[in-house]
């Protein structure tokens, strides 16, 4: 059914870099002989998956949407996605993204533009715009994407999908290609809170192989899946609903903080400081590891190669120029700059105090509230090739997603209205760190 919908649709749509449908027909197979003979029972045996196409897969070609890795077959897979297959996944293919997840409308692949299922003239968001379109689009059931600045919840708000982003250190990073390695998580794309809990739960695991992961003993998130949110407190950082929150969305996430007041929960008013500050900490810290991850695509050990070349340096220079697109060299460009001898302290330092401070700010307020709500991004869907003349316009647009991977903590989006263009709008709940539960909870009232 699967491969029978992205036949009817992937030509408009182009969710997809890769498709496996000989493997995964003989998967599927597999799987359901298992099934039969009552050795797989999980709520996600046999059921179609999409990778985001910086997930490591063994055997499958793995580029980043990049040409620099235009031939990279790894030779493992991410954990996360061997937990999937453990629960008897099947994998139907790899997703569009924007280049090395950098970017919020999958215009920045090297594999063409994915377009939102909704209105193909506008962008689905990114950087997992293949993931949350191909959900979007029923080309699957579910998907894995990857959040560094809110790459699952922004696409998953413009493709009227629910997404989540754990608490840092919950799923393992493990092949994962890094961006920013201090601030990437992987987490689900689905249908509904139900979904996501119901993948949460299976791809959560403590591995030794990634440093940051956090051994949990609170992973029974589908436990939260109750409607009952009475006496549960909600805050809504007045600064998420200033200047530059389009009207249409400002109404529909409001609408929503009613309803939850209706249903018993207490909705209040706060002042989170420093919103401001969010997208230049952020642009410094992620392009300053992303200069650092990107420098081992040198055309020796894996992926492109130029051509022709004359020594080891111009090899190094031609591959590299060649290979990475005009977005990865200004984040590379951006990121060695502050990271430089004399720029460090003013720059890199700087941003990491201002990191520290926002944790601190949102610890203050989770001495108040189980949850915080408010968009998830400040407009829907924009149209195809209006954000790429402007850069620093599209950075802007990360305002409500980013400080939460600065703090490291759990988030999620889902639908809450549609505007008067016809496009999805999406409602951001935020929770502290270990907290999915309280997010699960919150969200599971509008389903
Ligand atoms: N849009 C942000 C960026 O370009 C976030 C991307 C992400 O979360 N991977 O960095």
């Amino acid at each position: 059914a699967a491969f029978a919908q992205i036949e009817k649709v992937e030509g408009d749509v182009h969710s997809f870099v890769t498709l496996t449908k000989e493997q995964a027909l003989k998967d599927a197979g597999e799987i359901q002989k298992k099934i039969d003979a009552g050795e797989l029972t999980g709520p996600l045996a046999g059921v179609p998956v999409a990778l985001k196409d910086n997930l490591c897969t063994k055997g499958v070609l793995t580029t980043c949407s990049s040409k620099i890795l235009n031939n990279f077959v790894p030779t493992y897979t991410a954990q996360a996605v061997e937990n999937l297959q453990k629960a008897g996944a099947v994998i139907i293919g790899k997703t569009n993204m924007d280049e090395f997840a950098m970017g919020s409308t999958t215009e920045t692949s090297a594999y063409g533009v994915t377009k939102n299922p909704w209105n193909l003239e506008h962008v689905p968001g990114g950087s997992s715009g293949g993931s949350c379109a191909a959900v979007a689009a029923e080309e699957c059931s579910y998907a894995l994407g990857s959040d560094t600045g809110g790459s699952i919840r922004q696409p998953s708000s413009f493709c009227g999908v629910t997404g989540l982003k754990p608490t840092y250190g919950t799923v393992s990073r493990y092949g994962l290609i890094a961006y920013g390695s201090s601030l990437d998580q992987i987490g689900p794309v689905a249908k509904d809170v139900t979904d996501c809990a119901t993948i949460l739960e299976a791809i959560t695991s403590y591995d030794k192989k990634d440093s940051t992961s956090i051994e949990r003993k609170d992973t029974d998130f589908t436990s939260a899946l109750v409607d009952d949110v009475k006496g549960m407190k909600i805050g809504i950082p007045k600064d998420y609903f200033g200047e530059g929150l389009n009207e249409e969305v400002k109404a529909a996430v409001l609408a929503a903080a009613k309803t939850l007041e209706e249903k018993g929960a207490i909705v209040e008013e706060f002042d989170l400081s420093l919103v401001e500050y969010a997208i230049p900490a952020y642009y410094v810290i992620a392009s300053a590891e992303a200069s650092s991850n990107l420098a081992r695509f040198d055309g020796v050990k894996y992926g492109y190669r130029t051509k022709e070349y004359e020594g080891l340096h111009n090899m190094y220079k031609k591959t590299r120029s060649e290979g990475f697109g005009a977005e990865a060299k200004r984040r590379i460009m951006l990121g060695s700059f502050v990271l430089s001898s004399g720029y460090y302290d003013a720059y890199y330092l700087k941003a990491l105090r201002t990191k520290a401070l926002i944790k601190q700010a949102f610890d203050k307020a989770f001495e108040k509230y189980d949850v915080i709500l408010g968009p998830a991004a400040p407009t829907t869907a924009p149209k195809l090739g209006s954000s790429l003349e402007d850069p620093i316009k599209m950075y802007l647009g990360d305002i409500y997603t980013i400080s939460v991977n600065l703090a490291g903590l759990p988030g999620m989006t889902l639908p809450c209205g549609i505007d008067s263009k016809g496009l999805p709008i999406g409602l951001q709940l935020i929770g502290d760190c270990f907290e999915e539960k309280n997010i699960i909870r919150a969200a599971y009232s509008f389903e």
